[in-house]
């Protein structure tokens, strides 16, 4: 449930709130709005009486939460989450681009690609160090030496970086290196993986389990809310159908689903969406057309010798044809990009 403290409530009602919620059992989460303060309940809610928290000084009303996930909710939050890093703004008006090669290969590599898509507009770095590859016999990633480049090339190019983080050990050393640690959709249902990207504070891009549901993707990013790091970004990266002419099948009603019922905001991979690279346009301009706040997009200088999906890998030209196209879109739609 929550509780919502009247306008202009002082610093001390809250606190007496939040007392009152432990000495319950129960954590409370404030997320103060714009115009009024709101207080998160998570516990047993048989020791939890609503009535109880209604009678305290300067609260206005004590509201149930009907969906499992609460923290994500729209009802705890009813304004969008906007998530500043230095100046770039994801979930407000413009969609930001996150373009790089699935795997850093080499310096070369990623310079070459990081170039191309910076001059096209992408803002946020992408490329994977530690690979969670389907296969052990597959390129794992350049581990360490993968996101030293990526730092390097993009303070270079005064862009952000985000990178995928595997393992809850390796939190700490990927923080050091990553603005936005992403979480692969592997790992989406890593529970002790969510409790350590939470306790880290970082931004983090959490991709939807590709056989979870909506339900099961908000679930995951409760876990990380829980540890009060709200700035979960949800990626739509496409799920498991029976079709087999796609590597997933894009779930483009996700976006303004996950809106309706979440304040966070939605980023989409039309790369491992499609799997195929002629297909990552139109998936693309669908996404924004649908109200996706950011796009995560897979560029190789040379898809044909990539290590790692190269078969869904734009070239950086055609990258840049594709943000010339995308813009007219995103101002269709009352968006920048
Ligand atoms: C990736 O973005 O590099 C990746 C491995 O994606 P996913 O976890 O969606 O497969
Ligand atoms: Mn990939």
């Amino acid at each position: 449930m929550i509780v919502v403290m009247k306008m202009g409530a002082p610093k001390s009602s809250v606190e007496s709130v939040v007392n009152r919620i432990e000495d319950l059992g129960g954590q409370a989460h404030i997320v103060q709005g714009t115009e009024r303060t709101v207080i998160g309940v998570i516990g047993d809610q048989r020791t939890l009486n609503p009535q109880t928290l209604e009678a305290l000084a300067d609260v206005e009303k004590v509201v149930p939460i009907l969906h499992p996930f609460k923290l994500s909710s729209r009802d705890f939050k009813p304004e969008r989450t906007v998530i500043s890093i230095e100046d770039v703004k994801i979930g407000g008006d413009e969609v930001v681009v996150m373009a790089g090669p699935c795997a850093v290969e080499s310096e070369e590599q990623l310079w070459e690609t990081a170039q191309g898509v910076k001059k096209a507009g992408a803002k946020v770095l992408r490329g994977g160090a530690f690979k969670p590859r389907t296969s052990p016999y597959s390129f794992q990633g350049l581990g360490f030496e993968g996101l030293r480049l990526l730092r390097k090339v993009a303070d270079e190019l005064e862009m952000l970086v985000v990178t995928e983080v595997i393992s809850p050990e390796m939190v700490p050393l990927v923080a050091e290196y990553a603005d936005i640690l992403q979480v692969g959709t592997r790992n989406m249902s890593n529970h002790s993986l969510l409790r350590v990207v939470g306790q880290a504070q970082r931004p983090v891009l959490l991709k939807r389990g590709m056989m979870a549901t909506i339900e099961e993707f908000l679930m995951a990013a409760e876990y990380i809310l829980t540890h009060d790091n709200y700035q979960v970004m949800l990626c739509e990266r496409g799920i498991r159908t029976f079709e087999t002419f796609t590597r997933n099948t894009l779930d483009i009603s996700a976006i303004p689903a996950l809106h309706e019922l979440s304040h966070l905001p939605v980023i989409v991979d039309p790369s491992h969406g499609t799997g195929k690279a002629f297909l990552v346009e139109y998936a693309s301009r669908a996404a924004i057309a649908a109200g996706a706040d950011g796009l995560m997009v897979e560029v190789h200088p040379h898809p044909e010798e990539a290590l790692s999906d190269g078969a869904q890998s734009l070239r950086p030209e055609d990258f840049a044809s594709m943000m010339g196209d995308l813009k007219r879109v995103a101002m269709a739609v009352g968006r920048v990009l």
